[in-house]
């Protein structure tokens, strides 16, 4: 008997439940199959960048099946009619994925499980890409939860009462060589797919980012977990882990994460500063399983605000406030060197990301949707329920929204996090002479002191493309015409 294991977004072969179902009922005659489908490769949200590190991430993939005789099979082409070519070719007798919460994705599998149906070929589905499914946690009357903190305090009394189930890691599987009939390909390079990266993005692949999390979870390390909790909000500090991308194609699974900070917790014991941040961590894993169960019980916010009232906001949307935000020109250094962040790394700092979405709803006006799409087609680790959850978050039309009364102060929220301008200075080059005390607001610089450290502003930086002050009660004003509609 041979089963089809559809790797989608779970490229490793540790912990894979599906993998490990599939290799179990037929025996290790496994088919590692990943399908290159043009639907997805140049749909309007997916980014050179994200593309460039999952073939990376397949290259990895292909290396340790081949490692353990097999290897990864490769093709092109419409998802259904590979599956069920690829079915008839093998005569495979059932094909085993790890769920994909997208609206989209979940059409495509409820076509494709229809399909196998039709075949007779049976189906096994698991949960993987998140630590607890969204119908694991419910509140008291089975509702989903619609708040994140009395989400967490679910989410975490559940990583207790499940321990043992989280703890329990799954081998890789024993796999036999895929039949010599299914021809043999090889993991195409991105420039082979047309696909272009400029920016320097992180190696893809299990083996680093197995890696990145031993690393970030060895206390001995100059930059580990235990210094998460003082650390994280810092923009110049390297003190996140820096796994969203492996979290993204599953080349870590957020189980694999979670086991990592249980076990250290059981070693630090009463470490009070090491356990607030491992604590904060796991919340972060809590943040990430609580969009997912967002998207999956309302995906309407897919288009749509979380919040319904939301989508009457008269947003001003002017095209060439957006290019500038884009280009990072506002004249504002914080919001202008986290845009720079993105155009070179394809990734940007949380608190970045907060700063630059609160920017571009609350002082530009312009439709949470537009920055959401444009950080998915940026972004390494774009990733729909996060990106979406961040963006309504920020822009205050989502679930547990910062009220929309609150809104980020461009200059005060660089003085706060960036204290030195060190993560202005590194991606705006051209502000390194500006005294520490201007930095975040260069055009308060008397003149004198412009021409002295060589920033004109106007000349050699851009002056403020709009005041914060003013657009603050625009944006009030706004809101508050739909918030009283609720
Ligand atoms: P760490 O701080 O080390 O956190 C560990 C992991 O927890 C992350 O890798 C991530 O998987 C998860 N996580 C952390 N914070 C959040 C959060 N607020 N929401 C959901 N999951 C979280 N994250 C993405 O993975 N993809 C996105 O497309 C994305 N878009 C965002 C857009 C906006 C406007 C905002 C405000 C946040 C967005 N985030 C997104 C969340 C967060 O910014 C990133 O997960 C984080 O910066 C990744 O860095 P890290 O791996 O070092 O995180």
């Amino acid at each position: 008997m041979i089963w089809i294991h559809w790797f989608r977004r779970d490229l490793r072969l540790h912990d894979n439940p599906a993998l490990h179902t599939a290799s179990i009922r037929s025996d290790g005659r496994v088919i590692p199959l990943f399908i290159l489908d043009d639907a997805i490769l140049h749909a309007p949200r997916t980014g050179a960048a994200r593309i460039a590190f999952m073939i990376a991430a397949l290259r990895d993939l292909d290396a340790n099946l081949r490692a353990r005789g097999s290897r990864l099979v490769i093709r092109r082409g419409r998802t259904l009619d590979v599956i069920r070519a690829m079915v008839q070719e093998t005569g495979a007798t059932g094909v085993a994925w790890n769920r994909d919460y997208t609206p989209f994705a979940r059409r495509r599998d409820a076509q494709v499980e229809a399909a196998l149906r039709d075949l007779n070929v049976e189906t096994s589905i698991a949960e993987d890409a998140v630590v607890f499914s969204p119908d694991d946690v419910r509140t008291g009357d089975g509702r989903p939860y619609t708040v994140y903190t009395p989400y967490r305090r679910r989410w975490r009394a559940l990583t207790e009462q499940r321990r043992a189930e989280v703890l329990r890691a799954i081998e890789p599987p024993l796999l036999r060589p895929a039949p010599e009939a299914v021809a043999d390909q090889t993991v195409p390079d991105h420039a082979d797919l047309g696909i272009v990266v400029s920016q320097r993005i992180p190696p893809g692949g299990e083996t680093h980012g197995a890696a990145r999390l031993a690393a970030f979870v060895d206390l001995a390390a100059a930059h580990s977990i235990a210094g998460y909790a003082e650390g994280r909000d810092l923009l110049a500090e390297p003190a996140t882990s820096r796994l969203s991308p492996y979290l993204r194609f599953g080349c870590v699974a957020p189980r694999q994460a979670l086991r990592a900070a249980l076990r250290l917790l059981d070693i630090v014991g009463d470490d009070h500063r090491t356990v607030r941040s491992i604590e904060t961590w796991i919340g972060e894993l809590a943040w990430r399983d609580f969009y997912y169960q967002i998207l999956w019980h309302y995906p309407h916010v897919v288009r749509r605000s979380f919040k319904p009232q939301y989508d009457a906001l008269a947003w001003e949307n002017d095209p060439a406030l957006f290019d500038a935000w884009k280009e990072g020109r506002t004249g504002y250094p914080i919001i202008d060197a986290a845009m720079h962040q993105l155009r070179q790394e394809a990734w940007m700092h949380n608190r970045a990301r907060m700063i630059v979405a609160s920017f571009l709803t609350k002082d530009l006006l312009i439709d949470w949707r537009w920055g959401e799409r444009y950080f998915m087609q940026q972004l390494v680790d774009g990733d729909h329920a996060a990106n979406n959850g961040g963006w309504q978050w920020s822009a205050g039309t989502g679930t547990d929204a910062q009220p929309y009364f609150r809104i980020f102060n461009p200059v005060s929220q660089g003085q706060k996090f960036d204290p030195k301008g060190l993560y202005v200075r590194r991606y705006l080059p051209e502000l390194a002479q500006v005294p520490d005390r201007y930095i975040h607001a260069p055009w308060t610089m008397p003149r004198a002191e412009q021409q002295r450290c060589g920033v004109v502003i106007g000349r050699d930086y851009p002056a403020p493309i709009v005041d914060h002050a003013e657009r603050r009660m625009r944006a009030l004003a706004l809101y508050r015409a739909v918030s009283s509609v609720a």
